[in-house]
């Protein structure tokens, strides 16, 4: 692929269709800058060098409203920044936002923090998405009850954010790296025994001083160095020098499993994130406290989500990052026994809901067969096979004109979590490629935040999940099911159990 990519390159073919081949749908608008080979990174399965690529839309940074409104069109990433201030006073927030007997409560006030802060600097990076035109209900792919295509709608990469390819073809962003250095190096000072687990590391940077330095420069607010920002965040990768993959005590490892251990997905749904603000594209800074194997504080950070789900997924064109501070930017926090909670983006901007509930799940609110989904935007990453259309057809009783499910909304991350947490849907499907072994980042988080609601997360056959055993969850976990709980999770249990027999599958064991 990166061989590939390069041919183009030097034969002068089609940056456009070189990104469309790596994943990137045909119809945006892109001109391949630059290309060089980064170091290797190291990830799993990872053979070779990634290439990395930096993109702009082709003739952007001119005038209009494109040239006007998209804050992240020029060298500085963090140009544009609104909100920083308000930010990264932190400091000052008064800590009246969730009870003062909330469990776990100086853990998920550090992490807050850092979360927040987190989040008003990928506000500040994440494109605005496809130019204003006189009709934009057809860019807005990832609006509810919309349905996705194969490659989960449009892309548009916003000048100067710069895009790594991974070798697993997933897209990693200055985002992602300024997020995880921030929040783990927050972490490491406040809690120096802690382990920490992420999805990133500092190769591609190490290799490539421009790319680090838009990372450091994007870390607004923070005063870290330049090595401070590398050191932190392969902090994330620490768990590769544990002796033990369990918590053990008393044992004569030196460097054995820590009992408390933190889960950060930087950015949850970086595609969401390069989908842009016109197309409603979400993501979530994810971060959970796994302790003794068993994630008890769950963090979303959700800055592009609406706070109440009868808005729209998708900027109307004439939000901006300025107005639209009372009705986007969310915050779930939740801690075992303690509750959910929804918190705005800025301390205390609005006011806090919570403790947040599911749809009450006896179905009373609401039948069976008016379910919501709440499901992936990317198909191959939730429904690599279409079972999800056989499920949603055996729960309400057929699809709908078009062969779509009746009841669906699409959206990348974990923000599904958080929606269906406050009651905004009720189903929860995600059955990847087979073979796929699911991360812990992409779900510890996410299954605080829906189980203090009230719902419920499992594997295919309902069985919960086991979150102890390191950066991956068990190789036989070959789907997740989650649901509001009582009478919604029953039904689709049996739902996927009949969608197999039909589709002749084989039942997992
Ligand atoms: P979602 O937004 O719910 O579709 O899930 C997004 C997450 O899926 C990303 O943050 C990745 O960590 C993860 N992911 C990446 N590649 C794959 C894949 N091939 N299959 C399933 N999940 C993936
Ligand atoms: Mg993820």
């Amino acid at each position: 692929m990166e061989l590939f990519l390069i041919t183009c390159y030097l034969l002068n073919l089609s940056a456009t269709g070189a990104l469309a081949v790596l994943g990137y749908p045909s119809g945006i608008t892109l001109q391949l800058l630059e290309t060089r080979y980064s170091g290797p990174r190291s990830r799993s399965k990872s053979s070779g060098s990634p290439l990395l690529l930096y993109l702009t839309q082709r003739g952007g940074g001119g005038g209009g409203a494109e040239g006007k409104e998209n804050n992240v069109g020029n060298n500085n990433p963090a140009a544009g920044l609104h909100n920083t201030s308000a930010c990264t006073e932190n400091e000052n927030i008064n800590h009246t936002e969730l009870p003062s007997d909330y469990p776990r409560r100086k853990d998920v006030m550090v992490a807050l923090k850092a979360v927040r802060q987190a989040c008003c600097i990928t506000q500040a990076l994440q494109p605005m998405g496809p130019p204003l035109t006189n009709s934009t209900s057809t860019s807005r792919s990832c609006s509810a009850t919309s349905r996705s295509s194969s490659n989960g709608g449009n892309f548009y990469v916003a000048n100067s954010i710069a895009t790594v390819q991974k070798a697993d073809l997933s897209p990693v962003t200055v985002a992602d790296y300024a997020v995880q250095s921030l929040i783990l190096h927050t972490l490491q000072k406040a809690f120096p025994e802690d382990g920490f687990i992420a999805e990133e590391d500092s190769d591609a940077l190490r290799a490539d001083e421009i790319l680090c330095q838009k990372v450091v420069q994007a870390m607004i607010g923070s005063s870290l160095t330049r090595d401070d920002t590398l050191n932190s965040i392969d902090l994330g990768k620490s768990y590769t020098t544990w002796t033990t993959r369990t918590t053990t005590a008393n044992n004569n490892n030196n460097n054995p499993r820590p009992r408390r251990v933190w889960c950060l997905d930087p950015i949850d749904g970086t595609k969401g994130f390069l989908r842009g603000k016109r197309s409603g594209g979400q993501y979530a800074i994810a971060l959970s406290l796994v302790e003794d194997g068993v994630p008890t504080v769950g963090i979303l950070g959700c800055p592009n989500l609406p706070t109440s789900d009868d808005r729209d997924l998708a900027w109307d064109d004439n939000e901006t990052d300025e107005n639209n501070t009372d009705k986007r930017g969310c915050i779930f926090v939740a801690s075992r026994g303690g509750g959910t909670y929804q918190l705005p983006l800025l301390p205390l901007s609005r006011s806090v809901t919570g403790p947040l509930s599911v749809t009450p799940n006896d179905a009373s609110t609401r039948p069976i067969s008016q379910g919501r989904f709440c499901i992936g935007v990317e198909k191959s990453f939730s429904d690599a096979l279409g079972q999800t259309d056989v499920m949603a057809k055996i729960l309400h009783g057929r699809l709908d004109k078009d062969n779509t499910i009746l009841y669906a909304k699409r959206m990348d991350s974990q923000a599904k979590h958080g929606v269906m947490a406050r009651g905004g849907a009720e189903w929860y499907v995600r059955l990847p490629k087979s073979g796929y072994r699911e991360y812990i980042w992409d779900h510890a988080a996410g299954n605080v935040v829906i189980e203090e609601a009230g719902g419920i997360m499992t594997d295919t056959q309902g069985r919960s999940i086991d979150f102890s055993l390191g950066p991956q969850l068990d190789e036989r976990v070959n789907g997740i099911l989650m649901s509001s709980g009582g009478t919604y999770h029953t039904a689709l249990v049996k739902a996927f159990a009949q969608q197999e027999k039909e589709r002749g599958g084989e039942e997992w064991l």
